[in-house]
């Protein structure tokens, strides 16, 4: 048994639903379950509904509009959704009438967005000749607790496997959503369609589960940066984690940690490219494979070095700092240190500004704006002879500056800070480097 998840765009057009048909139809034989998210843009869209409810103007016309386009250019019958859709329009005039949207009502108003996309789907597939049923998460067992907007799943007992069996052909069931013990829809959080896919994945002791997007896998560095970056095979789950924090836009790693845990790989596809082998994220790394994956950047970082001799051999100095960087809600990304002074690097955002008041009350702060973080990950490279200095080498003769360095305790990156002129460059040369 697989999980096969689709994204809000892979599910947006009719177009876009033909091709994940004929996608999931070559895999017929594993034994797929298909995990949907809204169309594209149809979260938004109510959300926005829910925003507007209680001032008296929830208009979910062009929500309906939306969809009955998308069942015509299926050829689809364009009322199969109209019982769902007037369901959705009278709770929008319900939210109106009591003047409030609870985040339980707005629970219940976003879950039509996937339950809608899973009907359509489904109706698609069976149109195809590929036998296909809708399901409801909570019809296929999901629950979770009752924090409306970021609900948390509730341990499974079984209970999905033996509603996913009873299943007639492909169950095609919606991302994002759950219920909790009383009944009531829950939302697990925004783009929580991969997490719900995990924890199927998990429930059903899937061989795999693949994440479907419509773009390119993961690549070795950011195409429009370096233009022959490749696409990386494999990944560990740390690895990964790394990555997406550079806004690797591929997939977030907390998400699927349900699978992780299971040892089940989930393996990154491109509904374009299909027959593309893509990335696969395992639970471990090949110990033997030490090897530089990716090079990847972020800019807009600034950094702020504080100096202060009341350091020397004072407990709970860092404590003091991070307590102040946690009151001005800067998360910290990067920090050096030695024993007089503390270097760390955060995103450029006016809340910075506060923190750097605070430190100066502790010592002589310098705050040194655009700035850039370059990172390079794989597993096992920071205590690999030689690589240090290799990255170090290799900027030194691009006349890159580096204003910190870091090495991740997890072994899997060194990061470094240069000036946001340098990045494109740095990350080119290294990539150079590493890959050519
Ligand atoms: N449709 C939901 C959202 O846009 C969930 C998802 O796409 O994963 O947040
Ligand atoms: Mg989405």
């Amino acid at each position: 048994m697989i999980v096969m998840k689709f994204g809000g765009t892979s599910v947006g057009s009719g177009e876009s639903i033909l091709r994940v048909r004929e996608i999931v139809r070559a895999r017929a034989s594993r034994r797929p379950v298909v995990v949907v998210s809204a169309h594209s843009g149809i979260t938004d869209a109510l959300l926005r509904v829910a925003r507007a409810a209680p001032q008296g103007d929830p208009d979910v016309g062009a929500i309906a509009a939306r969809h009955r386009a998308i069942l015509g250019e299926l050829e689809l019958p364009t009322d199969l959704l109209d019982p769902m859709l007037a369901e959705l329009g009278d709770l929008a005039r319900g939210m109106r009438l009591v003047g409030e949207a609870s985040p339980r009502a707005v629970d219940m108003l976003l879950s039509f967005g996937e339950r809608c996309a899973a009907r359509t789907v489904a109706a698609c597939f069976r149109q195809g000749g590929l036998p296909a049923t809708a399901i409801d998460a909570w019809d296929a067992g999901l629950r979770t607790d009752s924090d409306f907007g970021r609900a948390k799943p509730l341990p499974d007992d079984g209970r999905i496997r033996s509603c996913i069996e009873q299943v007639e052909g492909v169950p095609v069931v919606t991302g994002f959503v759950a219920k909790d013990a009383a009944g009531n829809i829950t939302t697990l959080g925004r783009n929580g369609s991969d997490y719900s896919a995990a924890l199927f994945g998990e429930a059903l002791d899937a061989e795999e589960i693949q994440v479907w997007k419509d773009v390119d896998g993961v690549r070795t560095a950011d195409p429009r940066l370096v233009p022959d970056a490749r696409p990386i095979r494999t990944m560990s789950f740390d690895e990964a984690s790394e990555l997406a924090y550079y806004g690797g836009r591929v997939l977030h790693p907390a998400t699927i940690l349900p699978a992780m845990e299971k040892a089940i790989p989930v393996r990154v596809l491109d509904t374009t490219h299909p027959e593309a082998e893509g990335t696969v994220i395992l639970p471990t790394y090949d110990e033997e494979g030490a090897h530089v994956r990716a090079v990847v950047h972020k800019r807009n970082v600034r950094l702020v070095t504080l100096v202060s001799p009341r350091m020397l051999a004072q407990h709970g100095f860092l404590a003091q700092v991070f307590a102040m960087a946690a009151n001005h809600r800067v998360d910290v990304d990067l920090v050096a240190t030695s024993e007089v002074s503390i270097t760390m690097s955060a995103e450029q955002s006016p809340s910075l500004e506060g923190f750097a008041r605070d430190l100066a009350a502790v010592g002589k702060v310098e705050v040194m704006d655009d700035q850039a973080m370059v990172c390079v990950v794989g597993h096992g490279i920071a205590s690999t002879r030689g690589v240090a200095a290799d990255v170090l080498a290799t900027l030194a003769q691009a006349e890159i500056r580096v204003r910190a360095i870091s090495q991740g305790a997890i072994k899997v990156n060194i990061a470094l800070i240069v000036g946001a002129a340098d990045v494109e460059r740095a990350v080119q040369v290294l990539h150079a480097r590493f890959f050519d």
